[in-house]
């Protein structure tokens, strides 16, 4: 049997191990997929000796541990390297070569919605560097806003035109065709990401709003609607990055599309 999981701290929420198996199963493969809660304080010994303990041919790997998970690698992809952080693993051989698929799997979500020259992320944590890459590499001009400050270094990595905090005056011009909620706000709370009056200023001015939360409709996606966007949750975002971790675990065995309608069909089951 072949065995998958995914790590994280807390991971009792994942939905990745319902939507793995769901395709395991639908292509029938003798398999199975997990999840493995590691203590916050784990090193990356502990990573890779849990990953070859259990036997796992991949993993799925989640907060707080992407970034110690890019170091039990022995390959990286050219993202994963650039970001810092992976979000999938694969054993082939000895050795585990290491991949981040939150890149493409948001981008694929987004581009769905309609086309967008330049956008706003709001939010400055590890997923806004996947999300800052991927725009970079598509050639979307970006800004930055967060609640707090970052240092000079830390902005310059990832290539935004400008970075904003919430009393920044110049925001104040800024016309973004996407806006996009990258921070927890929302998520166990009823909070905006950003002053109400500020975003209802950007919101009105864009098309498109993507809450990268998913399975509830939080403040952020409200207003959107309220401000007449396109908009979408952080679903469709997990679903592309589970895809393409299937297909990276299966070695491209398994159609891109099939993947995608047996995951959508999976995630439709879960009642959040
Ligand atoms: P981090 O913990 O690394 O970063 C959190 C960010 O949110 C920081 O910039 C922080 O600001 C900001 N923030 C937190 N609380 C508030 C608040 N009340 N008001 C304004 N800003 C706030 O998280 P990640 O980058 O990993 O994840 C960000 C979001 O994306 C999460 O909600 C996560 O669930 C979601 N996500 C969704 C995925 C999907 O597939 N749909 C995949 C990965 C993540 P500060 O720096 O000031 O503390």
């Amino acid at each position: 049997m072949l065995k998958f999981a995914v790590f994280g701290n807390p991971i009792s929420h994942s939905i990745s191990p319902l939507l793995h198996n769901y395709a395991i199963k639908e292509f029938g493969i003798d398999g199975f997929y997990g999840r493995v809660c590691l203590s916050k304080t784990e090193s990356k010994f502990a990573l890779k000796n849990s990953f070859e303990k259990l036997g796992l041919s991949g993993a799925n790997i989640t907060l707080p541990f992407k970034e110690i998970g890019l170091s039990i690698c022995d390959e990286l992809s050219s993202d994963a390297k650039e970001i810092g952080s992976v979000n999938t693993i694969v054993k082939r051989s000895d050795e585990i070569y290491g991949y981040n698929t939150d890149t493409s799997g948001f981008f694929d979500a987004a581009v769905s919605m309609g086309e967008f020259k330049n956008a706003l992320i709001i939010g400055c944590g590890g997923t806004t560097k996947a999300i800052s890459y991927i725009l970079y590499k598509n050639r979307v001009k970006f800004d930055i806003l967060n609640r707090t400050k970052r240092d000079k270094k830390t902005i310059e990595l990832l290539k935004c035109n400008n970075f904003y905090t919430w009393n920044d005056k110049e925001l104040l011009d800024g016309r973004y065709d996407l806006v996009i909620n990258a921070t927890s706000a929302g998520l166990n709370d009823e909070f905006l990401p950003a002053p109400k009056e500020l975003l209802e200023l950007l919101l009105k001015r864009a098309k498109f709003g993507f809450d990268l939360i998913y399975g509830k409709n939080t403040p952020f996606l409200q207003l959107c609607l309220k401000n007449s966007l396109i908009a979408k949750d952080g679903l469709d975002m997990l679903i592309g990055q589970a895809v393409l971790a299937f297909e990276l675990f299966f070695d491209g065995k398994f159609k891109k599309e099939e993947i995608a309608l047996l995951m959508k069909k999976a995630a439709a089951l879960r009642v959040f």
